[in-house]
C-alpha cells in the first residue's frame, strides 16, 4: 500500500524554506571545521611542496573562508530566508568549491604519492559537503561543479603522468556523489514536509480539544460556566483554602417567580430573560469571580478570597441592580432575585457549602423574596429595599 500523499506546492515550498535554513546552519558548522582539512593538507605537503605555494593556497582559502563565514553568520542572524539569501549561499558554496579546487593548482604535481593522497582529500571534501548541502542541493551542484572544473584544469596544467587518471577518478566519484545526493536530498525534504504536516495536525488537534473542553464546561444557553466547571472551580478553591487559609464565599441566586415569566411570555422569552440575567450578573463581578448556571433559573457565583461580610455586600449590590433594571425591554420584563450567601468554613465539604447557600436562599424566599441572606445569623441582615 502506498501511504505517501501527493505533495502540494505550498507544502513543498515550506519544506524547502526550512531545508534552506537547516542548510545554512549545517554549513556554518562545516565551515568552522574546515581549517582541520587545511591542516591535514599542509601536513601532507610539508617538505614536499614549495612553502610559498602552500602559503599562497592557504591565504586564498582562508580569505574566502573568513568572508564566507562572516556573510553566513549575518545570514543566519537575519533568519536565513530562501528568497533573500539563496544567492549568497550559492556564492559561499561556489567559492568554497573554488578554494578546494585550487589545491590541485598549488599543491599537486610534486610527488605522485602526495597527489594520490590529496585526491583522496578532495573526494573526502566532496562527500562531507554532500551531507552539509543535503537540504539545499542546488548549492551543492554549484560547488561540486566548480571544484571539479578547477581541479581538472589544475591537474591538466601539472602535466603529471597520472593527471588523466586523477581526472577520470575524480569525475566518476563526483558524478556518483551527485547522483546519490540527489536521492538523499529528496528524502530529506520529504521528511521535513512530514514534520510540518505532523506539527500542523497536532496544532489543529490541540485547538479542537480546547474547543471541546470549553464546550463541555460551558452552559449553552447563557454562555456561563456549567455545573461541571463549577465543581472543578470549587475543588480548586477548597484546595487553596486548605493550603493558604484564604477564605472564599459563594452566592446562590434564584430568580423570583420565574415560572410566571414563562407562563406569561412563553419559554423562548424565558430563555432570553435567562441570558439577559446572566449578562447583567456578570457585569457586577470581578474578572476573578466565577459565574455558573447551577440549573434552571439558578446561578452560583464563586467569590475567591472574599469573607462573608464582603460577599453579602456584593450580593446586595447585585440584588439592587437586578431589581432596578429591566432584564428585557421588548417585551418589558422586570424581575427580582433572591440570593443566599455562604462562606467556606474549615473542614466543610462542597456539598455542605451548597446546602448552606441553598438554606440561605430558602430564608430569602421566605422573607418575601428580593432579599440577600446568609447561612449564619449576621448581626444585621441586609433587608430588601424594594425598588
Ligand atoms: P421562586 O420565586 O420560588 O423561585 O419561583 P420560580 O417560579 O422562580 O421557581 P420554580 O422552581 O417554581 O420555577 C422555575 C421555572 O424555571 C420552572 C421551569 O420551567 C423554568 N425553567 C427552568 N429552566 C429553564 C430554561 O432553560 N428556560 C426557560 N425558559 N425556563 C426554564
Ligand atoms: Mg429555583
Ligand atoms: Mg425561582
Amino acid at each position: 500500500m502506498n501511504t505517501t500523499q501527493p505533495i502540494s506546492e505550498s507544502d513543498l515550498s515550506l519544506a524547502r524554506e526550512t531545508g534552506f535554513s537547516e542548510c545554512a546552519i549545517a554549513l556554518r558548522r562545516a565551515l568552522t571545521t574546515t581549517p582541520s582539512g587545511w591542516l591535514l593538507a599542509v601536513w601532507f605537503c610539508w617538505d614536499r611542496v614549495p612553502t610559498h605555494s602552500i602559503v599562497l593556497w592557504l591565504g586564498i582559502a582562508a580569505a574566502i573562508w573568513a568572508g564566507s563565514l562572516a556573510v553566513l553568520q549575518h545570514m543566519i542572524g537575519t533568519g536565513s530566508k530562501l528568497a533573500r539569501h539563496r544567492r549568497q549561499l550559492r556564492w559561499i558554496a561556489g567559492l568554497d568549491g573554488f578554494a578546494w579546487g585550487l589545491l590541485t593548482w598549488f599543491l599537486m604535481g610534486y610527488d605522485p604519492v602526495l597527489d594520490a593522497v590529496l585526491m583522496a582529500l578532495l573526494c573526502g571534501v566532496a562527500s562531507i559537503n554532500a551531507q552539509v548541502y543535503g537540504t539545499y542541493v542546488v548549492a551543492y551542484y554549484g560547488q561540486i561543479g566548480i571544484l571539479l572544473a578547477v581541479s581538472v584544469l589544475g591537474l591538466l596544467q601539472t602535466g603529471s603522468q597520472s593527471a588523466l587518471d586523477y581526472v577520470a577518478g575524480l569525475s566518476v566519484f563526483t558524478a556518483l556523489t551527485v547522483y546519490y545526493t540527489r536521492a538523499i536530498s529528496k528524502r530529506l525534504i520529504e521528511g521535513i514536509r512530514f514534520q510540518h504536516a505532523n506539527a500542523s495536525l497536532a496544532a489543529q488537534l490541540r485547538t479542537a480539544l480546547q474547543k471541546v473542553e470549553l464546550d463541555a464546561a460551558t452552559d449553552a444557553l447563557t454562555g456561563q460556566w456549567n455545573r461541571r466547571a463549577l465543581d472543578d472551580v470549587l475543588k480548586q478553591q477548597v484546595q487553596q483554602h486548605a493550603i493558604s487559609g484564604k477564605t472564599f464565599s459563594i452566592l446562590m441566586l434564584d430568580i423570583d417567580f420565574f415560572k410566571s415569566i414563562n407562563d406569561e411570555f412563553g419559554h423562548l422569552v424565558g430563555d432570553d430573560v435567562l441570558r439577559a440575567f446572566a449578562q447583567q450578573l456578570r457585569a457586577f463581578l470581578r474578572t476573578d469571580d466565577v459565574c455558573a448556571r447551577f440549573g434552571g433559573e439558578e446561578f452560583v457565583v464563586v467569590l475567591p478570597d472574599t469573607p462573608l461580610g464582603t460577599a453579602m455586600e456584593i450580593g446586595e449590590r447585585i440584588r439592587r441592580g437586578i431589581a432596578q433594571t429591566p432584564l428585557l425591554t421588548k417585551p418589558k420584563v422586570q424581575a427580582t432575585v433572591s440570593i443566599g450567601v455562604a462562606t467556606m468554613e474549615q473542614g466543610q465539604s462542597i456539598t455542605e457549602l451548597f446546602a448552606a447557600a441553598d438554606a440561605a436562599v430558602y430564608l430569602a424566599k421566605n422573607a418575601g423574596r428580593n432579599q440577600v441572606r446568609s447561612h449564619v445569623p449576621m448581626p444585621v441582615q441586609i433587608d430588601a429595599m424594594q425598588s
